[in-house]
């Protein structure tokens, strides 16, 4: 074992930069990683076992240990529990023997849970063995399980049936299905595949593309909304020997897949939307990090980058034009949330653990191995090249005048059509909900757990025959107001997952519940405010729940709220979100929680019950100047 850890390795010119692909490799050869393997790697890499053991340790689908010969990681998003997830559960236990957390006695099977893996349409989904199984249910668990045990292969087993599109691939063979509801001008298929690297890039010089990218106001897809031609010619003007553009296809924002389908429908777009940035910046390392949960299009868009070099669109001379050199490579993630922010996700790429760096530098300045480094999410990076081919002005012409453009929206949750809808940035809420099939609202989660829960306001507002259609007398009512919000940067920002919950679901129990215990799993625990407050905050929710809570408590979960803002990174600051936003905008709810100890809040005083001691004592009672 020894020797094949060594060309392991040594396949990666024993760069400890390569960490992350090379425990990756040995997770592949024998199922873990562990003390020997860790001993070999601290003496090849030149580095401590500590530090092998850092980044070991802090990805989610890295075990020590060994583990099962089919590791089933169920998926435990909010989607996933609302359409079932608990009976799966309790199936592939009985029926593979075991607990999760722990491997069965015959080491067949290990059971896992994970966090949201990007499949909320279509869950709940597992991950087994780097394979996706989706739309779980017990009498599908059961097959599964009983092929396996007869011998089948994961293939035979899982792949009756692949999904849509290029699911159907053979590098793909997908049960995913890409659920596309509505295509405008990104997810159009009238694309030429290309043809803006070899028809338009010499006639524009690099500043006259950044240009267009300036004038058309795109703003970052993922979410943080920042202009992507500024950060292109922030990135242009640091003196360096190299740059790097980084796809960050690392969305793990619970109830967002975006990008898993415009990977999956549109890699070229993709990758021409890199080789585009590349030139306008002069950068020529690219780098696309793509999340450990799809893994399965690893194959598929490995060979898609083969047959770009081989037709010069990417290595030296791209599309004939002199010193544009540019090369892409795939870094897997291994599972944390937490990548998804730029410089977490920089630290990974670097083989290290994926924690926040402090900024300044920002990447832009000082990013992978030190050098000016561009991310760009999917999304933006594929508008970038439809801008281009039409033009700014073209570009405007859809959106409102601070969001332009369009948006792809995730939508999941209660409705009949779950799935991925390109609309114009300024549809409102109202029009996402009749397009998807919601017609029993009682809230929508906008932007994933870290976004808003927006819901039922203004009641007084109410009455229109419109309204009415739409939800159940019984339950709560979407004020007219907040149904025709938009989704727009200055309205309702969002990085595309839409999470709608209808009238049966309970908010507080089920939900924000989920939600927190997301934020606890992925803190990367380097702020004491998001390691704790997170934690703090659910207890305190239990206790609200449980009925012991008084107002007061709701008032600090506010107050802690503001405290969590401190946080380093965008993650700790908006931990705090689904429990904020709930009692902003469902504050009822808790309400109903604590009226039982009414009394008392209102007849508790301090001051009075600590009277008799003071008496004793001689002193006077002071406790607000104590
Ligand atoms: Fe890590 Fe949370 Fe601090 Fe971000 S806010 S750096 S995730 S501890």
């Amino acid at each position: 074992m020894k020797d094949k850890i060594i060309k392991i390795i040594a396949r990666y010119h024993h760069d400890r930069h390569r960490l992350m692909d090379i425990l990756i490799d040995i997770h592949d050869l024998q199922g873990y990683v562990g003390d020997t393997a860790i001993e070999v790697l601290a003496e090849q890499l030149n580095m401590s076992e500590v530090e092998i053991n850092e980044t070991l340790t802090f990805y989610h689908f890295f075990s020590k240990t060994p583990r099962g010969k089919y590791n089933i990681f169920l998926n435990n998003s909010i989607t996933a529990c609302m359409r079932g997830r608990e009976k799966v559960k309790e199936t592939l236990e009985e029926e593979c023997g075991t607990e999760f957390g722990s491997v069965s006695p015959d080491g067949l099977f290990g059971l896992y849970s994970t966090s949201c893996m990007g499949m909320n349409d279509q869950g709940p989904s597992a991950i087994i063995n780097d394979k996706v199984f989706t739309n779980l249910t017990p009498y599908r668990v059961k097959k599964l399980i009983a092929d396996l045990k007869s011998g089948k292969t994961l293939d035979e087993a899982i792949y009756e049936s692949v999904g849509d599109g290029n699911n159907s691939d053979p590098d793909v063979r997908s049960m995913v299905f890409n659920n596309i509801r509505k295509r405008m001008i990104l997810l159009d298929k009238n694309y030429e595949k290309f043809e803006v690297v070899r028809n338009l890039l010499l006639q524009h010089s690099p500043d006259e593309i950044i240009g267009i990218v300036e004038d058309s106001n795109l703003r970052g897809r993922g979410g943080a909304g920042f202009p992507t031609g500024l950060k292109w010619r922030f990135g242009r003007r640091v003196e360096a020997d190299h740059r790097v553009i980084i796809c960050n296809a690392d969305e793990g924002e619970p109830g967002t897949f975006k990008d898993r389908v415009l990977l999956t429908e549109f890699p070229d777009l993709v990758f021409e939307g890199m080789i585009l940035a590349a030139y306008a910046t002069g950068a020529d390392i690219g780098l696309i990090y793509l999340r450990y949960e799809y893994r399965y299009l690893y194959k598929y868009l490995n060979r898609i980058l083969e047959e770009m070099r081989k037709e010069n669109l990417l290595g030296e001379g791209i599309a004939g034009i002199k010193q544009f050199n540019f090369d892409i490579r795939i870094q897997l993630g291994a599972g944390a949330y937490v990548c998804g922010e730029e410089s977490a996700l920089i630290e990974s790429l670097e083989g290290k653990r994926g924690e926040p760096r402090d900024k300044p530098p920002f990447p832009v300045q000082k990013g992978y191995l030190g050098y000016p480094t561009i991310v760009n999410n999917v999304e933006t990076l594929a508008a970038a090249v439809r801008i281009i081919k039409n033009g700014a002005d073209w570009f405007k012409g859809f959106g409102t005048k601070d969001s332009l453009g369009t948006k792809l929206l995730s939508v999941s949750g209660d409705c009949k059509y779950p799935g991925i809808y390109e609309v114009e940035w300024g549809t409102s809420i109202r029009e996402v909900m009749e397009m998807s099939g919601a017609d029993d609202v009682q809230a929508i989660q906008v932007g994933g757990p870290s976004g808003v829960m927006i819901s039922v306001k203004d009641i007084d507002n109410l009455g229109t025959t419109d309204l009415m259609k739409w939800y159940k007398p019984s339950g709560m009512m979407v004020a007219q107001k907040t149904f025709d919000r938009k989704l727009s940067y200055s309205d309702l920002p969002t990085g595309g997952s839409i999470i709608i919950f209808n009238n049966q679901r309970n908010l507080l129990n089920e939900v924000v519940t989920n939600f927190m215990d997301f934020f606890i799993e992925e803190s990367c625990g380097s702020c004491s405010t998001c390691r704790n407050i997170p934690y703090l905050m659910k207890k305190k929710l239990e206790k609200i729940i449980s009925g012991h809570g008084v107002r007061k408590d709701i008032d600090d979960l506010l107050s802690w709220g503001k405290i969590i803002k401190i946080s380093r990174c965008g993650l700790g600051q908006t931990a705090a979100n689904p429990v904020v936003s709930s009692i902003l905008n469902f504050r009822h709810l808790y309400e109903q929680h604590v009226k039982a100890m009414a009394d008392f809040d209102n007849v508790f005083d301090m001051e009075k019950s600590v009277e008799p001691a003071n008496n004793y004592v001689g002193r006077k009672a002071n406790i607000h100047h104590a």
